[in-house]
Parts: C-alpha cells; structure tokens; sequence
C-alpha cells in the first residue's frame, strides 16, 4: 500500500517507547516503506542503552541462543532470536564502524562509548524515514480495526501499535507498567513480575559483620534454584552483588538460599586434608586466605570456622570448614529491587502473543515487544539481542 498521501496524524505504525526493541522496531518497518511514529514520554530516547554496560553498551553476546533466556514459554523465543542474531547486529555496529571488543564470555562492548549505539539507531531510523517524538505521553483509546491514539497534541491514527515500553527496572530511568496496565484492560494476560539481575540484601544480624567485606569480589560458583553461575560475587554494604549474583538474582525465589561454592574447581575436603599433612604448621587462615583474600578469611574464622594450625584439624573440623564454604549457603532477605534491577522478570504473557510476528493473538494489529514480554536474559548482552531480535521481528509485519 501507499503510505505517502496520509493526513499529518495518520500513520501505518505507531511505536510506544523509543528503547532498544522500539527503535530497532521501527528501523526495519520504516525499512519496509512503512510510515512509522516513535514516542517516548521521555526527553530522550534510548536512556537505558546509554547507561548500559557502565556507559559502554554491552550490545550484544556471540553466543546468545535461547538457553540464555527465561521465559514461562521456552520454545518462543527460538523464532525471533533465529531470525535475528547477534552477527546481524554485529553486521551493522560495523557498517556504522562502532569500535567494539569482546570483555569476556561473547560479551560484545563499544571500545568507546553506548552513545554510538543511539546515534547509530537514530542515523537508520533517519534514513528509513522514522519519525520520532519524546515528551509525550501517549494513551491508547482504540484497538479494534483502525487504532486511535490521544496525546496531549491531539489525536493520531494507525493500522498497527507496537508497545516497547519496556519494563519496571529503574523508574528513575523512565520506566513505567504502561504495558501491563494496557494488556490487563484487554484483558491479555500478565504474568507476576519482580525485579531481576539485581543485587541482594542480607538483613540477618548474623550476617552483618559481612558488611566490612564491602568492595571485595571473589571467583565463586553460585547457585540458585538449581541453576548455577560461574563468576564472580561482590560484598557490598547490604549485602552481595556481582555478576554471578545478578545471575542467580533471575531464578531466586524469597525465603530461598544461594549456595556459594567459594572454592570452584577445588574439592575442599580433599585439600584441607591433604594441607594438613602438607603445611601441619600452617594456620588454616593462611590456606583460605589463598583463596578468599585475606579480608574474608579472617571474617571467616572470626565469625563461622576456627583458625588453627592445620595439623590440628580433626574430620570433623574439616567438615565444619566445608560446610561453611563449600557452598557457603546464605538466605538474602530480599534484593534492592526494582531501584536497582537491570531488568524485571515476567511480563506480557507470550501464549497471548505470536513468536514469529509478536502480534497479540486476541488483537490484531496490536504488537508487544522487548523486556514488556516475558522474556528475561541472562547477564551479558541477551537483553539487548532480545531487545533487537523482537523488534526486528515486529517490524517485518507491522
Ligand atoms: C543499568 C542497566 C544496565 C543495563 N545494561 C545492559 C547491557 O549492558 N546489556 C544488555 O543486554 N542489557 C542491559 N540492560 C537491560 C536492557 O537495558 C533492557 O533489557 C533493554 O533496554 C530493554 O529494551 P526495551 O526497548 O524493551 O525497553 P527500554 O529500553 O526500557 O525502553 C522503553 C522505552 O519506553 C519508554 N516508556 C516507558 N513508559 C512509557 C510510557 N508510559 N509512554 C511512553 N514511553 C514510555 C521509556 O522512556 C523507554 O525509552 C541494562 C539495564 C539497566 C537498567
């Protein structure tokens, strides 16, 4: 069809929320000849790409596939993510020559600065024709046939609404649940959210000494409901951070444990058994210590072991040692939340949606995409290649 004679508040596709998804929506829609309008009630676009990666955008990850993905429905991310991957991406990060390197695991960064990822999706959004206006809140009003939109400007119409509002992360950024609370008015299922990839809080008192740990990080295997992360912890003032606990943060239930191993590859009996031989002399302190930094040893044999001479260790000592290590179990009281989350697990129900075009199936025209759907990744860039992948899926059918 001809999208050239519409009047000046008419258009083939209306994006709300200018982010990752909403941009790369409206990239391969206006690509496709279709007159296309993004609105954010920002005063910029793509906020959260610019604060992410810690101002270096880690933009996507080379070995995104749907394992790295949580999501009530596994199987529905498989089509969008093959559709687009992260070499498509890739593709054109160089095309715009953004200069990037991989930090560690696939994870993709801009050598300089996230700021060339927005003028990068902003220059394609130019020359596919996109128009794009923030500042403006938006309400949806109709949603059968031909979709009427209100702004404080006025009235616009379009045959296809594309909701990329994102998430509840971070509503100092912006966030908002208008996705939700326009999914429950149509009666399209939400599904429970709470915060993920987020920091946890550890209340008990027994627990507080940790606090002085604060700034130190180690090499640990962290697990969480079964599903564990080799990387490193970080103590902070309330509690753990770092990205093995983000990680476990997603698959955490409260009133849950993590379990820590602090020794990853070492079988902690064997070697303390094998030290008490080797070093009898050494005290035990010196031998975590090796492991843990010496800061957490010492907390560690003030507050949960006892330091001793390693020939004095009995099996039983040993095994109280192991226990308090390997794993470490510990009950977070709850995370930060969403004040400090990267992103908000749950969301838009993907059995409402269609995981080749992301349309609801109850709502034609009516599309969702990026982290307002049910679709969570791992630390590591998968956010982002959800983010693209789901948009440019959209936007090949809007
Ligand atoms: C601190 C931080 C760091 C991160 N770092 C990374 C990283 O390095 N790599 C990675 O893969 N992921 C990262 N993430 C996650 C990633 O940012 C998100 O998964 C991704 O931005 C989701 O894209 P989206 O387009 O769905 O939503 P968003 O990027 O959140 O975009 C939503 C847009 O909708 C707008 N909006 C919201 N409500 C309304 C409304 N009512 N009306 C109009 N507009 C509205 C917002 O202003 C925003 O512009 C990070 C997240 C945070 C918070």
């Amino acid at each position: 069809m001809t999208t050239q004679n519409k009047a000046s508040n008419e258009y083939d596709v209306i994006i709300i929320g200018a982010g990752a998804a909403g941009l790369m929506c409206a990239i391969a829609a206006g690509q496709r000849g279709r007159r296309v309008l993004v609105t954010d009630h920002a005063n910029k676009v793509g906020k959260k790409i610019l604060m992410s990666g810690g101002g270096r955008c880690n933009f996507t990850n080379m070995y995104s596939a749907p394992e790295n993905f949580i999501c009530n429905n596994p199987h529905f991310v498989k089509s969008a993510l093959s559709r687009y991957t992260p070499w498509h991406f890739i593709e054109l990060v160089e095309k715009h020559q953004i200069a990037y390197h991989e930090k560690k695991l696939g994870q993709l960064f801009c050598d300089e600065s996230s700021k060339q990822i927005v003028q990068m999706l902003l220059a394609e959004c130019a020359s596919a024709g996109v128009k794009i206006i923030t500042d403006t809140s938006v309400q949806v009003v109709e949603t059968g046939g031909q979709k009427l939109l209100e702004t404080p400007q006025g009235k616009l119409q379009c045959e296809s609404v594309v909701i990329a509002t994102g998430s509840l992360s971070i509503p100092k950024m912006g966030a908002t649940g208008f996705g939700f609370e326009l999914a429950r008015k149509l009666d399209i299922s939400v599904l429970p959210t709470r915060a993920g990839l987020v920091p946890v809080v550890l209340d008990d008192h027994k627990l507080k000494p940790l606090a002085e740990l604060s700034g130190i990080s180690l090499d640990t295997i962290t697990e969480a409901n079964q599903n564990s992360f080799h990387e490193n912890i970080l103590f902070t003032h309330r509690g753990l951070s770092g990205p093995a606990i983000l990680q476990a943060s997603s698959y955490w239930q409260p009133g849950e444990p993590l379990k820590i191993d602090m020794f990853p590859g070492i079988e902690l009996a064997g070697y303390l058994a094998e030290m008490r031989v080797e070093k009898s002399k050494t005290a035990l302190k010196t031998i975590l210590a090796e492991k843990l930094t010496r800061r957490v040893a010492q907390l560690w044999c003030e507050q949960w072991v006892e330091d001793k001479p390693l020939g004095q260790l009995s099996d039983t000592d040993i095994e109280h040692i192991v226990s308090q290590c390997q794993p470490w179990t510990v009950k977070p009281s709850g995370t930060e939340g969403y004040r400090t989350a990267e992103v908000t697990l749950g969301g838009i129900d993907t059995d409402a949606l269609s995981s080749k075009t992301m349309e609801c199936k109850n709502h034609p025209g009516l599309y969702f995409i990026g982290e307002v759907v049910d679709v969570t990744g791992h630390l590591g860039g998968h956010n982002f290649q959800w983010a693209w992948a789901s948009g440019h899926a959209a936007g090949q059918f809007v």
